[in-house]
């Protein structure tokens, strides 16, 4: 286990074990998660020793920034190696991702849970690889620092909604979400982190029960069975009666609304009976419809929905008083937008 996804008492533990006073620990954890260190010997108040020993048996990881990728609209893309060598895409954008509000001049990290994804989802150029790993915590919150650094900025929000299915990698996911919510740690209020799912029933009943406030985001990308199973077919035996069920738990479990990524297809997913059974499907749901612009993916030929189409569908979740936004993509010209990251896992 990584040292940094222990708590104090962890650390004490450890202090024990190695014949040192307690207070070391705290210590310890200060350098660790106040000052976000990532290096023992930078660890002043500890003996020479005892930074050797920790070193031997709790050896820091440390994610490296590999490329940086600059768009014209301020978003950056990063390619984080990783101490094995594989890497993933985390994307920065200067302006806040935030469903209500438009334009908050807010720093942004879209980060990512798992090395490639197994979902398989057919419009996304991360589930056209498969899974490699999960991260660990810190090789999530090391994104985050490494965006805060790189922009000089403190992070106002992040979501979890780069490459893989952080539901699938849930224990992680979790203690990295605290290290980011907690003073020390990153001091992210709980509602500006929001984690995206593919729709997995267990985890979002899981994530419900959770105490902090974190947000829910699921993509629903179609409300027909048929359909979706196409577009997602590792979600067949997640049925969308189940998952309403489970969506309507968790807005009772934790008194928030959902949100339900949908994005739009053209002759796919746009049809009039579709949006007829999304309009159903929201029925008795505490929700927030976000659609999203399809993104091209390199080799897919899926085209997105006309402009015309996404207005017709905007006014008709308008009258049925279902709150709607159109997500404003960002980060297009690096491929740094919705459904585009990759993995060099080939290297
Ligand atoms: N596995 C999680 C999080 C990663 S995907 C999930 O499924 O939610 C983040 C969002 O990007 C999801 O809503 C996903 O469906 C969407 N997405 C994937 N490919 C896309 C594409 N080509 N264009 C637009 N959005 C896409």
């Amino acid at each position: 286990m990584d040292i940094r996804d222990m708590s104090q008492d962890e650390l004490i533990k450890i202090m024990e074990e190695l014949n040192e006073p307690k207070f070391r620990a705290k210590q310890l954890y200060e350098w660790l998660h106040t000052h976000n260190v990532a290096d023992y010997d930078k660890m002043t108040n500890l003996s020479k020793a005892l930074r050797g020993k920790l070193n031997e048996l709790y050896p820091l990881g440390n994610s490296e920034v590999a490329e940086i990728e600059r768009s014209q609209d301020g978003t950056r893309k990063y390619l984080m190696e990783l101490d094995d060598g594989m890497s993933v895409e985390t994307v920065g954008m200067p302006i806040a991702f935030d469903e209500n509000k438009k334009d908050v001049k807010r720093l942004t990290v879209c980060f990512s849970t798992q090395v490639g994804c197994p979902m398989e989802c057919t419009f996304c150029a991360t589930g056209q690889q498969g899974l490699v790993r999960d991260l660990s915590a810190s090789e999530m919150v090391d994104q985050i620092i490494m965006v805060q650094d790189d922009f000089g900025e403190r992070v106002g929000n992040v979501v979890a909604m780069g490459q893989g299915e952080p539901f699938l990698n849930y224990e992680n996911l979790l203690l990295a979400l605290r290290r980011m919510n907690t003073d020390p740690g990153l001091g992210i209020g709980a509602r500006k982190i929001t984690v995206s799912t593919c729709g997995l029933i267990d985890g979002i009943k899981r994530f419900a029960e959770e105490p902090e406030q974190f947000r829910l985001a699921v993509s629903l990308h179609s409300a027909r069975q048929k359909v979706r199973d196409t577009l997602m077919p590792r979600c067949v035996n997640q049925p969308l009666d189940d998952l309403q069920e489970a969506l309507i738990y968790y807005n009772l479990k934790s008194g928030r609304r959902v949100t339900l990524e949908y994005m739009l297809i053209s002759g796919i997913n746009d049809t009039v009976s579709d949006l007829d059974a999304l309009v159903a499907f929201c029925d008795g749901i505490k929700c927030h419809i976000n659609l999203i612009p399809l993104n091209r993916v390199e080799g897919s030929a899926y085209q997105p929905s006309s402009r015309s189409t996404t207005k017709a569908w905007i006014s008709r979740l308008n009258a049925e008083m279902i709150p709607v936004s159109l997500r404003n993509s960002r980060g297009f010209d690096i491929n740094g937008a919705c459904g585009q990251l990759r993995s060099r896992v080939e290297k």
